[in-house]
């Protein structure tokens, strides 16, 4: 399959995709079934993982959403066009909700700022997580698969904005 210009193979079916994220919503809702969590999402990428996690969390829970960019094409650069967090976040127990840990920088970022707002509690979801030295020392609490350092399309994430409809997730040839 090719994006731009490069080549892509399948890498993660989506059958795969869905098993793993029924067994991480069944781990959250142990944890935090009772805690009326607040999950962040992480835009754009995390959009498909977040809705399908969503619907594997049982409890009462709420739903927001954060933007911030640092990747162009496939590497990655400076944080840019972070819109912030809701005020109301005090004693709150806060979900972040990640596509792919790369280098740790975003996730990194996200957690200095989050500690400003005082909540109860933070944890860190991340469907990927690349299996490197990361610059950043920041590994997601909760990870769907350890993928080697190779850059992966689909599943709501792009590559240079394309990409993100697919179903399955397919990595670079
Ligand atoms: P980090 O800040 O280097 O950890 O990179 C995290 C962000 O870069 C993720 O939230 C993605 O949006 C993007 N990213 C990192 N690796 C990939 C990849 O392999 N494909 C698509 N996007 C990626
Ligand atoms: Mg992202």
């Amino acid at each position: 399959m090719q994006i731009h210009d490069k080549q892509f193979s399948l890498f993660i079916p989506a059958d795969e995709i869905h098993a793993r994220i029924a067994e991480l919503g069944a781990s959250l809702t142990l944890r935090y079934s009772t805690r009326n969590p607040v999950f962040i999402v992480v835009l754009n990428g995390a959009f498909v993982f977040a809705a399908d996690l969503l619907r594997n969390f049982n409890g009462e829970c709420e739903l927001y959403f954060t933007r911030i960019r640092s990747y162009a094409g496939t590497t990655s650069g400076d944080i840019k066009d972070f819109t912030g967090f809701d005020e109301s976040l005090a004693n709150r127990h806060v979900i972040f909700i990640e596509d792919i840990i790369d280098t740790g920088k975003t996730i990194y970022y996200l957690l200095a700022e989050i500690k400003k707002y005082r909540p109860a509690s933070i944890t860190t979801v991340a469907l990927l997580q690349k299996t490197i030295m990361r610059s950043f020392e920041t590994s997601a609490d909760h990870i769907g698969f350890e993928i080697p350092d190779e850059f992966v399309v689909g599943y709501g994430l792009d590559y240079d904005g394309l990409g993100r409809n697919l179903k399955d997730i397919w990595k670079v040839i």
